[in-house]
């Protein structure tokens, strides 16, 4: 498309003719002209990174998770702070520096355990990890549970050492989308004002989305459009994470989608969101196919260890860390570690 190629913005019916008429290769080959404006063809990032599953218990009732339990229900739990100690030791002698917390929306857990768990996180590990500390759907229950204003709950988190709050819980931002999938999961317009809130007061965030669903191309679209009118607003978003629904022992079910529609979906995000110089590609939920993505866009990814949310619902990890990195560079990339901890951004 020659108005792309002359650096012009993608509107949201060139985007649905894009994807519905461009042939792979001559959307590939786009997405990788603008992924040019930032990158050597041949350079990428990665990270390690582990997630921690602390708590299980949610009263959300996403019918696309397999992961929670209701207050109450068997199985459900609450991990002991050495336990969460004992993962974060795991992930720095296998040379990882990100944890990510993430949990359900627990009504047993208050505003002063997470931030006293976040303090002891900086007292012990000091520069040595860097942590996501919540997602904004964990942020905004919070926030509301404790009765404060985004501002003041961010503010308290802040207090409490925390610089990253990431953009997990969006999954797809329409608000059909979201009345279809959760008892409780808050509006768009919500989401938007948490993060907004979060940036105000200082911390980091990231933009995410999740595909594969029962979501409408449309739908897509007006999810990549509401994130990039939010980076022209705020610059605030330090990368885009796309990753890909498991319907494993969920009520929604359904079954996986194509490896080809990922990278055809991961093009399509690297030309529309033109203003995000970071585009991710999910090894945790596409495993190798994630790495021929950064043929198809992207320029960074996670070598996870560990994240039960997707694990219960079908993921692979994968545990030789070295064998993703092979791969990547048998497609033809150089992977450089990205250091996170120990850095303001
Ligand atoms: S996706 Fe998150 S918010 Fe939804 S039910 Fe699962 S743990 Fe709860």
């Amino acid at each position: 498309m020659a108005a792309v190629e002359a650096g012009e913005r993608l509107q949201p019916r060139d985007a649905l003719r894009l994807w519905q008429s461009a042939p792979d290769e001559a959307l590939r080959e786009l997405a990788m002209q603008v992924r040019k404006r930032w990158h050597a063809p041949d350079e990428c990032t990665y990270l390690i990174m582990r997630i921690v599953n602390y708590t299980n218990v949610c009263v959300a009732q996403c019918d696309y998770c397999a992961f929670y339990r209701l207050p109450g229900q068997s199985g459900g739990y609450v991990l002991e702070r050495e336990a969460v100690f004992a993962k974060v030791d795991d992930l720095l002698a296998r040379g990882g520096d990100l944890a990510g917390f993430n949990g359900g929306f627990n009504p047993y857990l208050p505003l002063d355990f997470y931030c006293d768990l976040f303090q002891s996180l900086r007292e012990r590990y000091g520069q040595k990890l860097e942590f996501y500390a919540l997602t904004i759907a964990e942020f905004l229950y919070l926030a509301d549970r404790a009765g404060l204003s985004l501002a003041a709950a961010a503010e308290r988190l802040a207090q409490a050492g925390v610089r990253w709050i990431t953009g997990g819980g969006a999954e797809i931002l329409t608000e059909s989308f979201r009345a279809r999938h959760s008892k409780f999961k808050y509006s768009v317009a919500e989401f938007f004002a948490a993060q907004r809130a979060i940036l105000q007061a200082g911390l980091h965030t990231t933009a995410t989305m999740v595909i594969g669903l029962d979501e409408s191309i449309e739908e897509r679209i007006e999810h990549l459009d509401r994130v990039r009118r939010f980076q022209d607003e705020t610059a605030g978003l330090a990368s885009f994470l796309c990753w890909t629904y498991l319907p494993d022992h969920t009520a929604l079910g359904g079954t996986r989608i194509e490896p080809r529609e990922y990278l055809r979906h991961l093009a399509l995000c690297r030309i529309y969101l033109d203003n995000l110089p970071r585009l991710r590609t999910s090894v945790l939920t596409q495993n190798e196919n994630a790495l021929h993505g950064l043929a198809w866009g992207a320029d960074d990814f996670d070598l996870p260890l560990e994240d039960e949310v997707t694990q219960m619902a079908g993921a692979r990890i994968e545990p030789e860390l070295d064998s993703l990195l092979r791969q990547a560079r048998k497609l033809g990339f150089k992977p450089r570690y990205r250091k996170v901890a120990g850095l303001s951004a």
